[in-house]
């Protein structure tokens, strides 16, 4: 019988853990911090803000939103960023994005602190994910790890197709599995053959937002499919990528949308805000 990965569920049970580190590091004098930055008034980002505000509060990180308007400069949003680089009580940066067009994202990114990155988006932390020697894991990738391993998922000698290649989703997630032993194919919207590619894989991993992509024929009999696609369909409703409904029964387990790997992404930032803290202390 199928089994529905319960990436809420999931998600409560690390929220618990870390509200224990966070415990145990207020003995030592040290409330992680983090700063959430969002720029302009995208309604998507401001919900996701206001989650984020939420799981900090609920774990017990001391947790700061700086709103800005849209027509903020780079300038501007460039002090910002050192002035929260030199705080002490800062352990973890967040720009929300998308930013708007008159502000260079990237120089953004690259101005964080690297030992603040809890997106884990700066050059340097890619680089040291790339090579194995990870200082933050990014937060989207590391909570679709958590559910499989949570679910006994074994990576190791599995073949996993990733479909999307984006810097945020599929390309950490192909280099995490790699470094997990995993054979990974990763594919996009150029991708000759996509459903014999995505009908081969152990686990297949949409992140495309594209709903209803995934269909039942491109999916292995008892295989595991994690849908990571946020969208909306026709009548508004929240959906993945994939058909859900036709594609459930077909497979070993299934990470609905929502309930799936939406609630473990905020998890995984709170998890790296509290390693930061951690760090600090070394
Ligand atoms: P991007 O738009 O940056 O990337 C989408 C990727 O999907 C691209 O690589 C694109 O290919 C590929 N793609 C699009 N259409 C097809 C197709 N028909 N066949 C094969 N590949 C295709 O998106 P993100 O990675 O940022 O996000 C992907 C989805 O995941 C979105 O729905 C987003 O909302 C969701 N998301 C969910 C999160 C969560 O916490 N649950 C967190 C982050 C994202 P190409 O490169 O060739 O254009």
């Amino acid at each position: 019988m199928t089994k529905i990965i319960d990436g809420k569920k999931i998600a409560e049970e690390i929220r618990e853990e870390l509200k224990s580190e966070v415990l145990a590091l207020g003995e030592k004098g040290i409330v992680p911090g983090l700063v959430v930055i969002l720029v302009g008034e995208d309604s998507a980002s401001q919900v996701y803000v206001r989650n984020k505000e939420r799981v900090a509060k609920e774990i017990g990180i001391n947790s700061e939103v700086v709103r800005l308007p849209a027509e903020t400069s780079q300038e501007e949003l460039e002090k910002i960023i050192s002035k929260y680089n030199a705080d002490e009580k800062i352990h973890g940066i967040l720009v929300q994005l998308p930013l708007p067009n008159n502000i260079d994202a990237k120089r953004i990114i690259n101005l964080i602190d690297p030992k603040k990155d809890v997106d884990c988006f700066h050059p340097e932390n890619v680089g040291r994910m790339m090579i194995g020697d990870a200082r933050f894991l990014p937060c989207t990738p590391a909570g679709i790890l958590e559910l499989l391993e949570r679910s006994e998922v074994a990576v190791e000698g599995k073949n996993v197709v990733i479909v999307g290649r984006s810097n945020i989703v599929g390309k950490p997630l192909a280099v995490m599995l790699i470094n997990l032993g995993a054979t990974v194919t990763v594919c996009n919207s150029k991708t000759k053959n996509l459903k014999e590619i995505c009908a081969s894989a152990d686990i297949l991993v949409s992140a495309t937002g594209r709903a209803g992509l995934i269909c039942e024929e491109m999916v292995k009999q008892d295989s595991v499919v994690v849908d990571v696609g946020i969208n909306r369909d026709a009548e508004g409703k929240l959906v993945g990528d994939v058909d859900y409904i036709h594609v459930c029964d077909k497979t070993h387990c299934i990470t609905p949308v929502p309930g799936g790997v939406g609630p473990m992404t905020i998890m995984m930032l709170m998890r790296n805000t509290i390693l930061a803290a951690k760090n600090s202390l070394s």
